[in-house]
């Protein structure tokens, strides 16, 4: 009888209706013989419409109050769904974070768990009950402040307990099947994945597709913890996220071409803007003193591009993506240093996104990149940046062309499938 931990997304919690529908899945499992530990994120849109009221009360909430305010989400669903599993005739205890053992660093709004102590959900599934934990939250070992692991955090949670349970899988469940080639709401002929390294979902998740919290992904690889993403809303088999030995060597179903393989996926981030420092000096130090104010800002920027400087004036074009959140910041600390650095000015775009091609197999695939192009070309698509990992190739374009992209892009490497296997069960996308 092995441990099974199941997390349920907000969308298929979203209503009374959902909650019994997976308290029933839940149960199923049980009675299939497994012990059963749930997390939980809040129900639908709950954590949006919790920070708006948050942002009506208070221009700038405190973040510790904010923290308060945002569990409150998971601590609702928790309860509900420990009721609807009652209503079946099985016992169910709802545990918030800090109960369920979940210490956190004091950093509100993006904590890391620095150690997971689940006592109280092992004796809960030792004595039969089935376990509902409050994702995305915990405590935190020095304020014992409760403390939020940032947007989309429920699935690190659930990686963290299964790991610290020593449990077999950790599911994941949403409103969409598995891990598709590419974003279903954008390619219709999108191909369910059904196994994916720990290094591609990275890449993956890294490159704007929205389909696990990056951190548990992280979590995940660093323990050797299996994660099945899988919809909660039909009984299809998922996505297995597994190491790479173990994706090698199973004959990827429906993938009977070479090229399939090559390439895993199309991911597409829209949330991204560039930044261009027009008329730098080439002279060393002086991308040195660009980045160090921009990181001095705590921001994390993405791609880099350096022009050749023009012979004639000695000055070069740097430019680079950050998220387009941080854009105002950036930008400030930026002009700062407009006297000492000496360039001409400063240039903010954002509208611009993000279209990466994603694969194990290209590290020992020549031309990758040149079919990529010649896709993006023949589809009339203009590449303004271009950055390249082991593993994957990504370039900006202008907003308005990122669909055009992905689907060329999907088309160029073969990933489409003849009929259409993706559903979008549920979700409002927010
Ligand atoms: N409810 C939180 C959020 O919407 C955490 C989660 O869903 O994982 O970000
Ligand atoms: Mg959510």
């Amino acid at each position: 009888m092995g441990i099974v931990v199941q997390k349920y997304g907000g969308s298929s919690v979203a209503d009374a209706a959902g909650i019994k529908r997976v308290a029933q899945r839940i149960v199923n499992t049980k009675k299939a013989g497994h012990q059963v530990v749930v997390v939980v994120s809040a129900m639908g849109d709950t954590t949006d419409d919790l920070i708006d009221l948050a942002n009506e009360v208070s221009p700038l909430p405190p973040a510790r109050e904010l923290d308060m305010l945002l569990t409150a989400g998971e601590r609702m669903s928790m309860a509900v769904l420990a009721m609807a599993i009652h209503d079946l005739g099985h016992e169910a205890r709802s545990f918030t974070g800090s109960q369920a053992g979940v210490i956190t660093d004091a950093e509100h709004g993006k904590a890391k768990i620095i150690d997971v102590t689940p006592g109280r959900i092992q004796t809960a599934i030792d004595e039969g009950a089935i376990a509902i934990v409050a994702g995305f939250q915990g405590v935190s070992q020095t304020t014992k402040d409760i403390t939020t692991l940032g947007r989309g955090g429920s699935d690190t949670t659930a990686v963290a307990l299964a790991v610290a349970l020593r449990a077999d899988v950790c599911e994941i469940y949403s409103d969409v099947d598995g891990i598709f080639t590419a974003d279903p709401r954008i390619e219709p002929r999108a191909r369910k994945v059904p196994r994916i390294s720990y290094e591609e979902t990275l890449e993956m998740a890294a490159q704007g597709a929205k389909i696990l919290h990056l951190r548990c992904v992280e979590y995940a690889r660093r323990y050797d913890m299996p994660i099945h993403v899988r919809s909660s809303f039909s009984e299809k088999e998922g996505t297995w996220v597994v190491k790479s030995a173990d994706v090698a060597g199973v004959a990827q179903e429906g993938a009977n071409t070479m090229e399939a393989a090559i390439i895993t996926g199309v991911a597409h981030d829209r949330s991204q803007a560039k930044i261009t420092v027009v008329g730098v000096p080439d002279k060393p130090g002086e991308a040195a003193a660009i980045f160090r104010a921009v990181a001095e800002a705590q921001i994390n920027i993405d791609m880099i591009v350096q022009n050749v400087s023009a012979a004639a004036t000695s000055l070069t074009d740097i430019s680079f993506t950050l998220p387009a959140g941080e854009g105002q910041t950036a930008m400030t600390a930026l002009s700062r240093l407009q006297e000492t650095v000496g360039f001409d000015s400063l240039q903010y775009d954002d509208s611009v996104g993000k279209v990466s091609v994603v694969g194990a197999g290209m590290s020992s695939s020549p031309g990758i990149s040149a079919r990529f192009f010649e896709a993006l070309s023949e589809a009339g698509v203009n590449i303004e940046m271009i950055s390249t990992s082991e593993i994957r190739v990504s370039v900006v374009v202008a907003e308005t062309q990122v669909e055009a992209a992905v689907n060329a892009a999907h088309a160029a490497f073969d990933l489409g499938s003849d009929e259409i296997e993706a559903v979008v069960y549920g979700g409002t996308g927010r």
